[in-house]
């Protein structure tokens, strides 16, 4: 199984029948691989209106074929770190389908794989805090000149494990992560007073094309998803449940939608007990 089969793989409905987004304006970037993909077939499934905003075209484009040329579906080209490609693209979502109600700040990248902070590569870091920090921030930033006027909206942004712990990836992107989940209590203190929710998603590891090079050397034997779930379930605390793309998207859509409309501020640990367990202990 291909990543991007692993983010098609939340066409079956999974979560109750009733559609809990009719009706509302979903903007989620980076939503044209991986786990943003995962989030707008789900949304879809659920009534939202949906605009995929990703820096990838003939992905994003291809999500869109995928979904038989829906016309309730959106794609434009932004690169998140481009104020004004963040501000056209919001403004896409709202002209073509009336508003905006939810954005999801999903574009994201590890950047490069070294963990030896001597070998540091200062224009990664940057590379890394401009899409995974500055991108989120102009998301915040740009949705809520939309959902003030409206008094009401849901910002949901994706940080990960690495938002509350340390040892799982380079530096870099556990220094964005963390700032994420900070960036999500300190706008969500603001916009509150507004109606609007703001909360982050921080998933283990899931099968994507973020994740699986990540996969430590010697560990691919034969289908790189399997490979890659064999291996994290063996570090994992729940045993044989495999954590896919659509289960960090269960989790988004709940938070995007009204029924979780007393939550905010939130950063929802999307990880079957991972980070609870002391290894000490082990
Ligand atoms: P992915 O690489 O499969 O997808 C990321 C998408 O973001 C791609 O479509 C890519 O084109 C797009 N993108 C990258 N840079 C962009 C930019 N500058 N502007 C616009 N779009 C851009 O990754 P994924 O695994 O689906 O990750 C999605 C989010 O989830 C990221 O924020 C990531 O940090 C987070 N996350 C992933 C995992 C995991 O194990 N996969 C775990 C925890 C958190």
């Amino acid at each position: 199984m291909s990543a991007s089969a692993a983010a098609a793989a939340t066409d079956s409905p999974s979560s109750s029948s009733a559609p809990r987004l009719q009706g509302k304006v979903a903007l989620v970037t980076g939503g044209a691989s991986g786990i943003g993909e995962a989030i707008v077939r789900l949304f879809r499934q659920h009534g939202a209106k949906v605009c995929i905003a990703d820096i990838h075209d003939e992905a994003g484009q291809q999500v869109c074929r995928s979904l038989g040329g829906d016309p309730d579906v959106l794609f434009v080209h932004c690169d998140v770190t481009v104020e004004e490609d963040i501000s056209q693209a919001v403004d896409a979502a709202a002209e073509k389908f009336g508003t905006l109600d939810i954005m999801v700040n999903n574009a994201g990248i590890t950047g490069d794989k070294v963990t030896d902070i001597r070998n540091l590569d200062f224009a990664e870091v940057k590379k890394v805090f401009d899409i995974n920090v500055h991108g989120m921030l102009l998301g915040m930033k740009h949705a809520a000149r939309i959902m003030i006027p409206n008094s009401k909206g849901s910002i949901v942004s994706l940080a990960s494990v690495a938002s509350v712990m340390g040892g799982l990836g380079p530096h870099a992107y556990t220094a964005s992560k963390h700032a994420v989940a900070g960036l999500t209590k300190s706008v969500a203190l603001e916009l509150g007073r507004h109606g609007i929710r703001v909360n982050c998603v921080s998933p283990y590891a899931v099968p994507t094309a973020l994740s699986m090079p990540h996969l430590p050397q010697g560990e691919h034997k034969g289908d790189a998803v399997r490979d890659f779930l064999a291996f994290v379930g063996s570090e994992a605390n729940l045993k044989g449940v495999d954590l896919l793309p659509k289960d960090v998207a269960e989790a988004v859509l709940y938070l995007a939608s009204d029924e979780a409309r007393y939550i905010s501020a939130l950063n929802l640990v999307v990880d079957g007990g991972f980070t609870s367990v002391n290894r000490n202990l082990k």
